[in-house]
């Protein structure tokens, strides 16, 4: 691993069971005008945005609904906002208030940032890969997120991913400047997420962990903080599953998800993510369920090259004493046991379980090749990938 690093995180990080209460005064410090962006139809059932309202409106911020969202979110989300938010012309004492998985923040982040930015352009002009390959020059409008589902880490990265069906991508808005300025983590948000979201999420943070601690682009301080977070979430993520009403397993996935955000955005992925990204775009496959049933297949395919690493962390997260296990045996009880949890928390094995047919593989190995993939450990040939998921359909 190379010595020498950079090292990007949110500015200020609130964590705990029960404060949300807490977000009108954190939101006062950012302005005075918050708009909102919120996923999960959930939360406005069960009045947590009303609560969210009405703790900004007691700490003199006017809270105003810029957007709702319930899928991954696509170009025109993201432009539609951003125009609403230049019309009502934004600037200081105002920002952005994201409450959600990872698709609402990953949309607030795109509209905060294209209120700013691009006079207008759309978003697209700005996405790694299509359009124009204009920049993020100018300061987003602030952010506040909420993370509710456990999951993504979002919260705490410098991206956004934004999709497309015609064309058909999924590619990511990129800057330092758009990395949350306030990050306020209430695990208790997760309890009414139901057991199949909080699997996939789940999984998705533990991939991103493990991803990051492998990746050809690892660093020193994320990997202190995976092996964190693996050391909190590999015990916890069924339990989360199964009763998610856990206050200890929500709280160890709430924050080994945010970890991930971290470990993910100073050190890179792998080819779970860059196949997901794959099957998101050409299957339609969520995001999280996409890492989950990558996962085991991206650590055989880099256990040889990275077979001292995934040794470390079976003796960093083994709850026996492994310390006798020698590298190969080591990486292959973490490889089978990452397997096994993620059959325990309800993840399918194989692809055509989530719908993926043969004829889709020649779209999902070309979708493949993104940022994430170039961050795996070995690289991987077109023929290696076909063959690889051709056996897993
Ligand atoms: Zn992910």
């Amino acid at each position: 691993m190379d010595f020498t690093y950079d090292f990007l995180a949110p500015p200020k990080i609130v964590f705990g069971w029960g404060r949300r209460r807490e977000a009108g005064a954190l939101g006062r410090g950012l302005g005075t005008r918050a708009y909102l962006v919120s996923g999960a139809r959930r939360l406005a059932a069960d009045g947590v945005i009303d609560e969210l309202m009405a703790a900004l409106r007691a700490a003199n911020v006017e809270p105003i609904p810029l957007a709702e969202i319930h899928g991954e979110p696509l170009v025109d989300d993201v432009d539609r906002a951003a125009k609403r938010l230049r019309e009502q012309h934004c600037g200081d004492g105002d920002f952005v208030l994201a409450i959600g998985g990872g698709s609402a923040i990953d949309l607030a982040k795109g509209a905060a940032a294209m209120a700013t930015n691009g006079d207008g352009a759309s978003v697209r002009d700005f996405l790694e890969g299509v359009g124009r390959g204009l920049a993020i020059e100018r300061s987003p409008l602030p952010l506040l997120v909420m993370p509710t589902t456990g999951g993504t880490g979002s919260e705490a990265t410098k991206n956004a991913v934004i999709s497309s069906h015609d064309p058909t991508f999924k590619k990511s808005l990129r800057a330092d400047q758009m990395i949350p300025r306030v990050v306020l983590v209430d695990p208790e948000l997760a309890v009414s997420a139901p057991p199949n979201v909080t699997a996939q999420t789940g999984m998705d943070a533990i991939t991103q962990l493990i991803e990051s601690y492998i990746s050809r682009r690892a660093r020193p301080i994320p990997r202190a903080l995976a092996l964190e977070g693996l050391q909190r979430a590999l015990p916890a993520i069924v339990e989360a599953v199964t009763n998610g009403a856990s206050r200890p397993a929500r709280e160890a996935m709430a924050h080994a998800a945010l970890l991930s955000g971290m470990t993910l955005a100073n050190s890179g992925l792998g080819m779970a993510h860059g196949v997901a990204a794959a099957l998101g775009v050409v299957c339609d496959v969520p995001h999280g369920l996409a890492c989950a049933i990558m996962l085991p297949a991206a650590l055989r395919v880099n256990r040889e090259v990275a077979m001292s690493e995934l040794a470390e962390l079976e003796r960093a997260t083994a709850e026996a004493r492994r310390g006798e296990l020698d590298d190969p045996a080591a990486a292959d009880a973490f490889i089978e046991r990452i397997e096994s949890i993620g059959l325990a928390s309800g993840i399918p094995r194989r692809l055509t379980e989530i719908g993926v047919r043969a004829d889709h593989i020649p779209s999902l190995v070309a979708q493949s090749r993104g940022n994430s993939m170039s961050g795996n450990p070995r690289d991987i040939s077109d023929e290696e990938l076909t063959n690889l998921l051709q056996q897993m359909l």
